[in-house]
Order: C-alpha cells, then sequence, then structure tokens
C-alpha cells in the first residue's frame, strides 16, 4: 500500500511543518536558525532574508510538537497553540474577494508561524483538521491525513506503523501469558 496521500490544500503545508521530523530515524529537517528560515521560506510563510535567532527556533519547535500533540488528542497541547496565536498577533480581516482570514500583525518567525496557526483554523472551519491525525505508534507520531470515509486511520501507513504495532501487543500477549 502506498503511503497516505497528503493532506489537501494549505493544511498540506501544516501536515509537513509536523512531519519536518522524523521522529523514529531522523532527519530533523529544522536543526537550527538557519535550516528553520530555509523551510519557512520555502513554504512562502516567510521572507528569505527574514532574521531568524535561537529563540525563534525553540518558538518554532515548540510550535510544531504542540501541534503533533493535539494531532495525538492531547487537549492540554492547545493552549500552546493559542500562545502562539497570541504571540503572532493573528486577527480577521476581509479579503477583497468577499472572504475572509485570519492574519499576523506580527512580522518574522512570530508571524510565518501564525499563518501555520491560521490554516489550522481554516482546517477547523471546512472540516479537514478532524482528520488529521498524528499516528499511533509511539515512536512514529508521524502526521498524516485520514481519507477513510469513516475516520478509523490510526497509523501513518498501515504495512508499517499498523504492523509494527499489532506484532508488538501480540509479542506482550505472549508475555503475560508466560508470566
Ligand atoms: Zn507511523
Amino acid at each position: 500500500m502506498p503511503k497516505r496521500d497528503p493532506a489537501p490544500g494549505p493544511l498540506a503545508t501544516v501536515q509537513a511543518f509536523v512531519n519536518t521530523v522524523d521522529l523514529e530515524d531522523g532527519p530533523e529537517l529544522l536543526a537550527d536558525a538557519e535550516a528553520l528560515r530555509t523551510w519557512l521560506a520555502g513554504a512562502a510563510l516567510l521572507d528569505g532574508d527574514a532574521a531568524v535567532g535561537a529563540a525563534e527556533h525553540a518558538r518554532a519547535i515548540a510550535l510544531r510538537e504542540a501541534l503533533r500533540d493535539v494531532l495525538s488528542g492531547d487537549d492540554a497541547a492547545i493552549e500552546r497553540v493559542n500562545e502562539a496565536s497570541e504571540r503572532a498577533r493573528l486577527r480577521p480581516v476581509l479579503l477583497r474577494d468577499g472572504g475572509s482570514a485570519l492574519e499576523p500583525a506580527a512580522g518574522g518567525v512570530d508571524g510565518a508561524l501564525g499563518r501555520l496557526v491560521a490554516i489550522v483554523h481554516g482546517a477547523v472551519a471546512d472540516g479537514t483538521w478532524a482528520h488529521l491525525k498524528a499516528c499511533e505508534r509511539d515512536i512514529c507520531r508521524y502526521a498524516f491525513y485520514d481519507h477513510s470515509k469513516n475516520h478509523s486511520g490510526r497509523w501513518c501507513d498501515m504495512d508499517v506503523c499498523g504492523a509494527k504495532e499489532k506484532s508488538a501487543r501480540a509479542y506482550r500477549r505472549r508475555r503475560a501469558r508466560q508470566s
């Protein structure tokens, strides 16, 4: 089975942000401030010549992991995502095309992180956010988009994480019987 298709529309950018690290095998694409600037600029969230320091880098990683925790169903992490909105000073603006959007009043990395959170708000509104999940296998926690109709997906890849999780459970059951 191929890897799941990415999330639709701009939510794919949030998914890609959460997946900038492979927790199981590496690599860490946001290893330092320079790497963060390159990634955010590549995603059209930040000017390529914006200043990015260690504090901004730490806030970006904190938001990334807060989003992963929210995708894992950890409601306590929601407050950390909301802090990023506040820091970005997200505010609703009317657009000339008749729509509305959340836009950051802050610039730089805080503004870029605010744009990611604004995408999350848009996805909540259009119902796609509920389909973005973190893989349930502890050491993976990769963000995947559950395209299944009944929202039953639990692993980023059934053949990899699903199979490993099932064999680990079977192993634990065997151990439990032996002891
Ligand atoms: Zn996985």
